[in-house]
Order: C-alpha cells, then sequence, then structure tokens
C-alpha cells in the first residue's frame, strides 16, 4: 500500500469532513428555509385572496357587476393569476392580459377557494385562484438570497478548514521531521543532537523521550570512553614497573634476587586483582553476575569475618573489632549470596586498613535500622569531605588519587561491593567527616 505523509492525510480527512459537514448543513437549512417561506407564502396568498374577494364583494355591492369584473381583471394582471369566479351569474374566468400558455407562474396551481360576501351574488358565491404558490413575487427572490449565502458561506468555510488543517499540519510534522532528523543523525553517531520539546502532548513526549534517550546515550559513552582511559591508565603504572624492573635485571642494573621478584610479583597480583575486578563489573554490567538470594544471617556472617581481618589489621599496628549495637547474638535474617556478601564486606575492610594508620581502630558492627539490616565498618581513618564521599563509590574514583595508588588499590572495590549489594535489593552509603573518620555501611532488606 503506497504510504502518504501526515499533511496530505490531515488535508484530506479535514477537506473530507468538512465537506460533508458543510453539505448536511446546507441541504438542512435549504429545506427547512425553503418549507418556512412557502408556508409563509401560503398565508400571505391566502390572506391575499380573501381580500381580493371582500373587494370584489364590496365593487359588486357598490358599482355591480361589471366594476367587479373590471376589478377582477385588474387583480389577474396585478397578481399574474387565474381567477375563477363562481356566482348566481354563472362561472367565469379572468386570465392575466399578458398571460401565455409557457408562462410559468402562469400555471394553473390552485392558491386558495374563499366565498364572495356579497349577498346579491348568491350564497354560494366563491373565488378561486390559480397561479404562483406565494403570489408576493418579493418571496422567491428572498430564497434565492439564503440559498446563494449558504453557498458562499459553505465556501467560505471550507477554505478557511482546509487552511486550518495546513497550519495544524505544520504544527505536528514540524516536530516530527525534527525528531526524525535527529534520530537519523543519533544512528550516524552524533549524540550532541536533542530536539525542542513543542507540538501536541504526545509529540511533546515523543520529544521528551528523544532527549532522555539521547542523553542516556551521551552518558554511557562518556562512560565508555572514560572506562577505558581509566583502564589503560591503571594498567600503564604496574606495567611500566614490570617492565623497568625486567630490563633492569636483564642489563644487570639491579640484581634479580628475591627484592627484585617480589616487587614484579606484587605488580603481578595488583594487575591480576585489577582483571578480576574488571571482570566482575563486566559480568555485572551485563546482567550476568549470579547473586543467589539465599535466607542468612547477616550478622553471623559479619561476625565470621572478623578473625581473619583482625589478624590482617594488627600485622599493620591496627585494632580490629566486632561490636554488635543490636545485642551480642542477635541475628539479622535477610536474603543475600554469602560469598558476594564476604566479598563486598571485605572490600569495605581492605580499604578501612588500608586507609588507618598505625595505631587507629576499625569496628564491625551490625544493626538493625527500621526495615533493614545494616552492616557498618567504621574506622579511624583521614574520613573522606562531603563532596567526595558521593563520588567514592563510581568507578576508578578516587580521592587521593596518588596515595591511593600507590597503596595498591584498583579505584574498582566501591563500585563492585556497591552493584553486587544493589543486584540483592540492598544499598550502600559512607558517612564521613574529614579527620574523624569514616563509616562504610551496606543494608539488605530485613526478612529471610
Ligand atoms: P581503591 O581500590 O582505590 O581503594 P575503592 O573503590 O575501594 O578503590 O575506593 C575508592 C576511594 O575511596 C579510595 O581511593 C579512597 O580515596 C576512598 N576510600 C575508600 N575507603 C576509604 C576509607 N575507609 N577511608 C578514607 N577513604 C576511603
Amino acid at each position: 500500500m503506497k504510504r502518504i505523509g501526515v499533511r496530505p492525510y490531515l488535508f484530506i480527512t479535514a477537506a473530507l469532513s468538512i465537506a460533508v459537514g458543510l453539505g448536511l448543513i446546507g441541504l438542512f437549512v435549504a429545506r427547512t428555509a425553503n418549507r418556512e417561506v412557502t408556508i409563509y407564502g401560503h398565508h400571505r396568498a391566502h390572506a391575499e385572496v380573501v381580500r381580493v374577494a371582500d373587494t370584489l364583494a364590496t365593487l359588486y355591492n357598490r358599482r355591480g357587476l361589471t366594476a367587479m369584473q373590471v376589478g377582477a381583471q385588474h387583480f389577474a394582471d396585478l397578481l399574474d393569476s387565474r381567477l375563477l369566479i363562481h356566482s348566481v351569474y354563472g362561472t367565469f374566468t379572468v386570465v392575466p392580459l399578458h398571460a401565455h400558455p409557457g408562462h410559468p407562474r402562469s400555471l394553473p396551481r390552485l392558491i386558495a377557494v374563499v366565498p364572495i360576501p356579497a349577498a346579491g351574488l348568491g350564497g354560494g358565491a366563491t373565488l378561486a385562484v390559480f397561479g404562483s404558490p406565494h403570489l408576493d413575487p418579493r418571496l422567491a427572490p428572498v430564497l434565492h438570497a439564503i440559498e446563494r449565502s449558504l453557498l458562499w458561506a459553505s465556501i467560505a468555510g471550507f477554505l478557511t478548514a482546509l487552511a486550518l488543517s495546513v497550519v495544524v499540519g505544520e504544527r505536528l510534522v514540524g516536530p516530527l521531521r525534527r525528531i526524525t532528523e535527529s534520530v537519523r543523525r543519533l544512528g550516524e553517531g552524533d549524540l550532541t543532537k536533542r530536539v525542542a520539546v513543542e507540538g501536541p502532548v504526545e509529540v511533546a513526549e515523543l520529544s521528551d523521550n528523544f532527549n532522555r534517550m539521547a542523553n542516556a546515550l551521551a552518558r554511557s559513552e562518556d562512560n565508555r570512553r572514560q572506562m577505558v582511559a581509566d583502564v589503560a591508565h591503571e594498567l600503564r603504572t604496574p606495567l611500566s614497573i614490570l617492565i623497568g624492573y625486567l630490563e633492569a635485571m636483564r642489563d644487570g642494573v639491579v640484581p634479580g634476587d628475591r627484592t627484585a621478584l617480589a616487587v614484579i610479583e606484587t605488580q603481578g597480583r595488583h594487575l591480576a586483582r585489577l582483571v578480576q575486578d574488571l571482570q566482575d563489573l563486566a559480568l555485572s554490567d551485563a546482567g550476568e553476575l549470579h547473586t543467589a538470594l539465599d535466607p542468612l544471617d547477616l550478622a553471623a556472617l559479619a561476625r565470621g569475618l572478623v578473625p581473619a581481618w583482625e589478624v590482617e589489621a594488627r600485622s599493620h599496628g591496627i585494632s580490629l573489632a566486632w561490636s554488635a549495637d543490636a545485642g551480642p547474638e542477635a541475628p539479622l535474617p535477610v536474603r543475600g549470596d554469602a560469598e558476594r556478601l564476604r566479598q563486598a564486606l571485605g572490600n569495605y575492610l581492605a580499604n578501612a586498613v588500608r586507609h588507618t594508620p598505625p595505631g587507629g581502630r576499625i569496628t564491625v558492627s551490625a544493626a538493625r535500622s527500621g526495615d533493614w539490616a545494616r552492616l557498618s565498618v567504621a574506622d579511624t581513618g583521614p574520613g573522606i569531605p562531603p563532596e567526595e564521599a558521593a563520588r567514592v563509590f563510581e568507578r576508578f574514583y578516587r580521592v587521593d588519587r596518588a596515595r591511593t595508588s600507590r597503596t595498591g588499590g584498583s579505584g574498582l572495590g566501591l563500585a563492585i561491593a556497591k552493584s553486587l549489594v544493589e543486584r540483592m535489593g540492598g544499598r550502600v552509603g559512607v558517612d564521613s567527616k574529614p579527620g574523624a573518620g569514616s563509616v562504610f555501611w551496606l543494608e539488605l532488606p530485613l526478612g529471610g
């Protein structure tokens, strides 16, 4: 089927509906006007015939039969009608002097039969008049004038409506065409194009949704670029250290002893962790990171992690302790993936150990918080400035780039924790004040 544009479509629809509408109105008005004018004409004609009969009776009474016949001739001419007078003198017809058989007005159409009130003519004397239905010739032009006005009003209405359909069509088609053009440009890779939100509600909604889609695409494109740049940057440091050491060993500048091998091993592990973190994030993004929703006790899970991390913290001169705000053994039933939760909590603990100076303190706690089960890791580290706190869960975001790169963080630990917890229907956050340590927390809905 051949497709047509919105504009011709609107044009044809408007033309057809206007034509049908105006046609029906015209027909209705013309018929009504005709009927009313005809009824009015008949009334007037009848009254006229009564008046003629009265005049003829007066003429007969005052001046006799001849005067009445002259009067009848006068009326026949004046009204362009045929008069039939029936009386004791018999029946006689009076026709207009100029009448001819083909003259339409002279057609013998009976207008009215009325009595002639003159006693001398006999009790049954009547006057019958044949002629135009109106008798009044001024009524026919009235009807024609109404018909003509209707015709002109219809033409004017038709043209105005068509002009309006063009204007409305432009208001509809203009934004649609701009959206189509922007979609085409978007398809060609231009993510900067946006459209004005205008026109009828549905078109404005379409424009708004297009803009949202373009924004989301631009954001994800920016993220992709940023991610590639960050990954390249993260890989460059350990790789250049590795290559530097290997070259130095080959050239005999650095002895290939245990110290050198330890440096190489550390950088290798760092690279391996980075690759593992990236893979976890990629899987999570693709929705392929499997997280179970098994019933478990969040407090017990966190408590189970404490002994191993206590040893790790102590090796850095930091004390690490468990503190259950809701009571030492109070269970916190939730649904989640134990392994993934250990991974998320492990990231919090690793950060706390990394950022807390020797002599500091780390406290792991579990508590109920409304409908949520909350795990917190509080430290006495440097804290995080408020403007940075919202961003530390972003990928590769670091408060102090140089320091944390050196301490071996991938910049992905918190992003992974967030992604894992959110996949289990939970949420994450940090409460911190610079100089007063940080409290990193994660929450899952209570209930097994
Ligand atoms: P990284 O592997 O670099 O630690 P994360 O995603 O785990 O990456 O953390 C992001 C950034 O958040 C860190 O680089 C650090 O600047 C900040 N941060 C995380 N944990 C703490 C903490 N306990 N105290 C202070 N800053 C922290």
